[in-house]
Formats: structure tokens, sequence, C-alpha cells
């Protein structure tokens, strides 16, 4: 059960709501968020939601049998929208692109990165600085220096940083320096960098786990909303397989059903979805057409020289063409559905 407190709820208030669903064997979390405050009731007794509901302090009563509560649609009907600022949000009926390559290699490859988003109409820039790699002898990132670097570039020509932290240690250090927390796919279960980041006045995406299911995706964004950050994106990123044919089987079925769980914006990532550039643009496509309100894809000005996942990596004419084909795609949902 949500119970949506009202802005001006003083603590008596909830102390009261809390004392009653005590007494009915209800365990609850105070949950406060940048946008609200819930007080979130877990139980199984009988309980007459009127008896609450006229209290005062009390806005709302939601009963949400999904154990995720927060980030169900059960209980929001209006999708939640993040906002970056600047006029770049992400929203349901928007298309939000996030590009950029891989990783951050240098500032040559920031400033032809941004050139190109620039001229794309791109306003968000994907890179990591801290990256995952399965084998620890490959290039794992320039780190927060490399991070400082982009930033400097990016905030002086408009565009936006969204990045992967790895670890709780890193969240500080990065803090100032992005507008969107990834956490990563070999990341997603770390309840601690979760717990962490609902912490932050900053939007996270989270991608889907390697072998996650949609629930347990739903669960890590649980984690972030009911620990105070309702700043939230899901990201289907492809999971594994019994197939070898591609890097990743990218499960165009989760995004519809993503939509249809919860009120948070769902994010495509068809570049690691799956990890063949020529195919990349046709997954983005269908991606969108399923319902995505965002794409993040991998571009760089010259993919075969990448530092990590060239083979998946646009150029810039193709970032271009892709870039426009998914605005001509959305606009042809918007005319379909
Ligand atoms: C990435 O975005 O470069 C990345 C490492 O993605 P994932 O966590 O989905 O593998
Ligand atoms: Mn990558």
């Amino acid at each position: 059960m949500i119970i949506q407190l009202k802005p001006q709820v003083t603590p008596q208030q909830v102390d009261r709501l809390r004392d009653i669903l005590d007494q009915k064997k209800f365990t609850t979390k105070d949950v406060n968020t940048q946008k609200g405050s819930y007080l979130i009731a877990i139980g199984k007794g009988d309980f007459d939601i009127r008896s609450i509901g006229f209290m005062e302090g009390v806005a709302d009563i939601h009963v949400v049998s999904d154990n995720y509560k927060l980030v169900s649609a059960k209980w929001k009907v209006d999708p939640s929208e993040v906002d970056l600022g600047d006029g770049v949000n992400i929203k349901q009926g928007g298309l939000a692109l996030m590009a950029g390559p891989c990783s951050i290699e240098g500032e040559e490859q920031i400033n032809n990165t941004v050139e190109h988003l620039k001229e794309a109409g791109i306003r968000i820039m994907r890179g990591g600085v801290y990256k995952p790699r399965s084998s620890p002898y490959s290039f794992r990132g320039m780190g927060i220096e490399g991070l400082k670097l982009w930033h400097e570039i990016a905030q002086r020509n408009g565009i936006k940083i969204i990045s992967e932290v790895m670890q709780v240690s890193q969240i500080e250090e990065m803090h100032d320096y992005v507008d969107i927390f990834q956490v990563g796919a070999r990341n997603t279960q770390n309840y601690n960098l979760l717990d962490e980041l609902g912490k932050v006045d900053k939007p996270v995406l989270i991608k889907r786990g390697i072998s996650g299911t949609i629930d347990e995706l739903l669960y890590s964004a649980e984690y972030v909303f009911s620990g105070g950050n309702e700043n939230l994106l899901l990201c289907e990123r492809g999971i594994r397989t019994y197939e070898k044919a591609s890097r990743n089987t990218f499960d165009i079925n989760a995004i519809p059903i993503l939509k249809a769980k919860s009120h948070l914006p769902v994010i495509s990532d068809p570049s690691h979805g799956i990890g063949i550039r020529d195919h990349v643009p046709a997954i983005a496509m269908a991606s969108v057409l399923a319902g995505a309100d965002g794409v993040i894809y991998e571009t760089h000005q010259d993919p075969r020289k990448a530092f990590s996942d060239g083979q998946q990596t646009l150029n810039f004419r193709q970032s271009s063409q892709l870039a426009n084909n998914l605005r001509r795609v959305m606009k042809m949902r918007k005319e379909m559905l």
C-alpha cells in the first residue's frame, strides 16, 4: 500500500498513521523524494483503507499488489518525466536521444563527438569513464579526470552527460560532472549502489541485468525510488540467451511490458542489445515503434579505432541518419497509435 502524503504533512501526523498501521501488523517505510512524501505499508492483514483515508496529512492511498510499488503504473497513472534543465527532458511522447562513444578517450574525441551531436540535434552525450570490462587487461576508462574534461566541453556546448557509476565511492566524485548516472548491466543488482543512488539529486538510468528479468529491473528501480530518488529511467539493453549470433538478445517485448508495468520512462540501448553495427539502426527503430521514450546508442568518429565496443559503434554519418530516421519513426508511431 502506498500512502501519498500531503506536502505539508507533520511528523506527528505521520506517527499517528504509523501507529495505526503498526497495530494492524503492517511494516512501514518513509520515503521522501524531491517530488513527494510517501509512507509504504507492507502487510497482509485485513485493512479497510477508509479508516486512514480521511486522516490529516493523507493525500491519497493506493493498494498495489505488486512487490515493487512506487515504480508501478498501478498507482501513478500519469507517466513520469525526467527534466534535465535547459529544455532537455525525457518523457512519454518525446524522443530522448543519447549518443556518444562507449568510452571517453580524450579531448579530441570529446570535441568531435560534441560537434557531431550539435549538428544532429542530440542534447545528451553518453560515454564511460569507468568501464566494466570482461577482461582486466582491456581499457578501463579515463576516470574522473576524463569526466572533468568532458564536462567542461559539454557544458560549454549545452550538451548533457550520462555516464556509468560502478561503485558507491564514485558517486560523490562524479556528482557535479554528470546529468544522469548510469547503472550498468553488471551492477543492476548491486543493492548498496542502488541505495546510495537513492540519496542523490540527479537522475539515474538503470540498465537491465545481463540475465535479469523485467521484474528484477523494476525491483532495482524500486530500490532507488524508495531510497528517495524518483528521477529514474529504465533501460532495455539485451539479455544473455543461448543465441550466439548476436552479442545479446535485445528483448523487444520488454519495451511495451515495462511501459505497461511502470510509469517510468523506458530507454532502449540497441548497441549493446545486438552488438553488431549494421543492425543497430533496425533495432533502434523497432524499439521506438515498440514504445521506447528514448534511445541510447554508441557513436564514434572512427569506430574501428574506438577503445571499446567499436564493432557495435556507428560512425557520425550513420548516427546522423539514425537520429533523423528515429524522429520519422516516432512521428509514424504517433500517427498510428
Ligand atoms: C555501456 O553502456 O557502455 C555498457 C557497459 O553497457 P552495459 O552495462 O549495458 O553492458
Ligand atoms: Mn559499450
